[in-house]
């Protein structure tokens, strides 16, 4: 059989790069970056050839299991869907609509089926117990731009290509090619800006990657950023250097945040953050003086208790220094499809909020539909009316990635009945009582839906599957439906596609009004998530329309593309006033929900750092913990290390190689140390992701190195406030030799 290319964007990380594949007799033979794809540039980085591995894993789950007597055996997909029917009806009867949780996790953003079927399940169930890796890491930034521009995901991105200053703070572009930013080969990037002239400066508590090939790298303490920056923003006001341009007149609360931040003067927050005055002053000048300038921050800015104000302070900075929504500063993606600042009147809209309901036990406010997935131990384990009592998990590994995991394993166990839509039986899918695995991703389309919001470049790319699914399996949204069809008293026999078919019927007359027919019309012959996808493209804003002759895109004109790697659709341009939908048609640079909880952060400016505190860290060889058993990048050397400043290793007596122990009132851990003069003094710094030496799982590669998870630090009740983020960063911890 001769060789076969095929073209699939990569669903490992958020940069989205495209694939060039070759296939013979079924089998992947190569993987490599496709050069001529719009948004890539084929640049890969060294995860996407273990996509292969994943595809191959022997221990990737390809039928369901059902767990009996505590032993998780293999069932066809009808026994599943058979255990599943006896078994969640009768609790939702007898306990309500809120007994059952959904958590997903972040592959879900990487497949239109799940990201476009998802909510389907969750509007069936309608519970308020919804959860996902969102609180983990990025929910403050969501919040502070939902809040800002009117929605969740009308994020202001670096235009990078452009700039002449790119200040990073708490990122690590080179390893990650970006968060919440789409930049594949962000090193190419980085290197064009300063080949231009332009500079890199980053701060961060260790001296990254991307550090190492900045112009400048500043320390700060975890945790210090709304101090440091709310004095940056102090020091333009005090300077006389606030010039809002082009967006001047579409901005609310200019004198507000002046208000606001006159009690952090550079001096007064120097020792708390970590960062001398003279440098603070110095970083808003050169951002001020600037014509072409961006700040952009990320996970260790959302990771801990000032999350949301930090991430909002960024968005200030770049407004009160005319560099929001210009070339060369911050802008906004137009996506092709799917983006909620692209629908509906332009230029106004209902915003965001918070607190529509509350977590049971916590009281926290539920933040973009969900509540905090730290809140989700307590409602398994609390007794009382609306108790979590059955739990559905999609591509998600709390027991890992969470805080406090140790806790919620345990959680687990006391369920009633949890599901599982996974690829493997790892250690949070161990406690489920029913697994129904996915396809590989090489067997499954693609279009991304949220990305193209986030990336540094507009584009419209589709993927077909590269390889075919095995007979059996079914796509991820026909097993969504399915679910929702037995929560809807439906029965597990229903039909997908008829269930399909009548949903999108519905909810075209709904949304489409008097266009519904043409709109049925134009889409005929598609089903599932292909036929949503080529409705939202006809009715985006580049798109073909219903039934008209526009020359614009749909489904087939994006398919046809993809060989030639997408549809390029420009550069990023200036949006406001047409991408905001606040109620006010403004930026809203003051909310007041922010400048409440920085009188929080003004009232502890005097508070003394722990002497020693622990950071997480990123490796462009990992991102989630599954990644950990593909051979191609769990081999060489160990990446779960400690890093270790040589003065700390001294003071905790602990030394290069050896073990050592890490403790707190959460709990303790073991790591090997490594010595590093790359970290902040007082920071140690341990990935997550880690601690695959839990039994009942079926992770063979992973199992070999386990390494340690940072979770079982980390308090589960420590949280943002406003966006009830997981506090992950700056945590307090001893060190001494094991
Ligand atoms: S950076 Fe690597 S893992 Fe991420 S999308 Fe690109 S090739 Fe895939």
């Amino acid at each position: 059989m001769s060789d076969t290319t095929h073209h699939r964007i990569c669903p490992l990380c958020e940069a989205c790069c495209g694939l060039e594949i070759k296939v013979r007799d079924r089998r992947v033979i190569s993987i490599r970056g496709h050069k001529d794809d719009v948004l890539s540039r084929g640049y890969i980085c060294p995860k996407a050839i273990a996509l292969k591995d994943l595809h191959e894993d022997p221990d990737r789950l390809r039928s369901p299991r059902i767990r009996r007597n505590g032993v998780h055996v293999e069932a066809t997909w009808e026994e599943a869907f058979a255990e599943i029917e006896r078994r969640l009806p009768p609790l939702l009867a007898g306990h309500g609509r809120n007994a059952v949780a959904l958590a997903v996790g972040n592959p879900a953003a990487h497949k239109i089926g799940l990201l476009t079927y998802f909510p389907k399940l969750a509007r069936a169930l309608g519970t308020r117990n919804v959860f996902s890796a969102s609180t983990l890491d990025q929910m403050p930034k969501q919040l502070a731009s939902g809040l800002m521009f009117g929605h969740w995901l009308s994020v202001a991105l670096p235009d990078i290509s452009r700039t002449d200053l790119l200040l990073v703070i708490g990122a690590n572009p080179l390893a990650s090619n970006g968060s919440m930013w789409t930049v594949p080969d962000f090193r190419g990037k980085a290197k064009a800006l300063q080949a231009r002239g332009g500079r890199l400066i980053v701060i961060d508590p260790r001296r990254t990657e991307t550090a190492a090939i900045a112009d400048a790298h500043h320390f700060i303490r975890p945790g210090g950023d709304v101090f440091m920056l709310a004095a940056m923003v102090h020091t333009l006001f005090a300077e006389g250097l606030v010039s809002l341009g082009r967006v001047a007149s579409w901005v609310n609360g200019v004198r507000d945040v002046e208000a606001a931040v006159s009690p952090f003067t550079p001096e007064s927050v120097a020792s708390r953050c970590g960062v001398p005055a003279p440098t603070i002053r110095a970083l808003a000048r050169q951002l001020a003086t600037t014509p072409r300038a961006a700040v952009y921050a990320r996970i260790g800015t959302c990771t801990q208790e000032y999350g949301t104000l930090a991430s909002w302070l960024v968005d200030v900075l770049n407004t009160l220094t005319g560099h929001l929504d210009v070339e060369g500063g911050m802008l906004f993606a137009k996506s092709a499809a799917f983006a909620a600042n692209t629908a509906g009147k332009p230029g106004v809209g209902k915003g965001v909020g918070t607190g529509r309901h509350h977590a049971r036990v916590s009281g926290a406010p539920e933040v973009f539909g969900e509540l905090p997935i730290t809140c989700l131990a307590e409602e398994i384990e609390t007794p009382g009316q609306g108790q979590v009592r059955a739990l559905i998990t999609v591509g998600t590994n709390p027991v890992l990635s969470s805080p406090n995991g140790p806790r919620l394993s345990s959680a687990l166990e006391t369920l009633d009945l949890m599901i599982s839509l996974d690829i493997y039986l790892n250690e949070t899918t161990r406690h489920a009582d029913v697994i129904l695995p996915a396809p590989s991703p090489l067997e499954d389309l693609h279009y991304d839906v949220a990305f193209p919001q986030l990336s540094w470049r507009n584009h419209a790319r589709y993927s077909a599957p590269v390889l075919p699914p095995p007979q059996d399996q079914p796509p991820e949204w026909q097993t969504l439906l399915k679910l929702a069809a037995i929560v809807q008293g439906k029965g597990a026999q229903c039909d997908a596609n008829a269930l399909d078919d009548a949903q999108f019927e519905d909810d075209t007359q709904r949304m489409f009004g008097p266009e519904a027919d043409a709109v049925m019309a134009a889409t005929r012959g598609l089903r599932g998530p292909q036929r949503l996808l080529d409705a939202a493209l006809r009715a985006g804003p580049n798109g073909a329309g219903f039934g008209s002759e526009k020359d614009g895109l749909s489904l087939r004109k994006v398919m046809e593309a993809s060989a030639e790697g997408g549809i390029d659709l420009g550069e990023l341009q200036p949006r406001i006033p047409e991408m905001l939908r606040t109620p006010s048609g403004k930026v809203e640079l003051a909310p007041p929900l922010l400048l409440q909880d920085l009188q929080r952060a003004a009232a502890d400016v005097g508070r003394a750092p722990p002497s020693l505190v622990i950071i997480g860290r990123r490796d462009v060889r990992t991102n989630n913990s599954w990644m950990h058993n593909l051979p191609t990048l769990a081999k060489g050397p160990m990446r779960c290390t400690v890093l270790v400043h040589p003065e700390d290793a001294a003071r905790h007596g602990v030394s290069d190689g050896a073990l050592a122990t890490l403790r707190n009132g959460a709990g303790q851990l073991r790591a090997q140390v490594r010595l590093s003069l790359d970290m902040m003094p007082g920071v140690v710094s341990l990935p997550h992701g880690w601690g695959h030496d839990l039994p009942g799982t079926q992770l063979s590669v992973a199992a070999q190195r386990p390494g340690a998870n940072i979770n079982t630090l980390l308090d589960d009740q420590s949280r943002d406030p406003l966006s009830g983020n997981a506090v992950l960063s700056g945590v307090a911890v001893s060190m001494e030799p094991a």
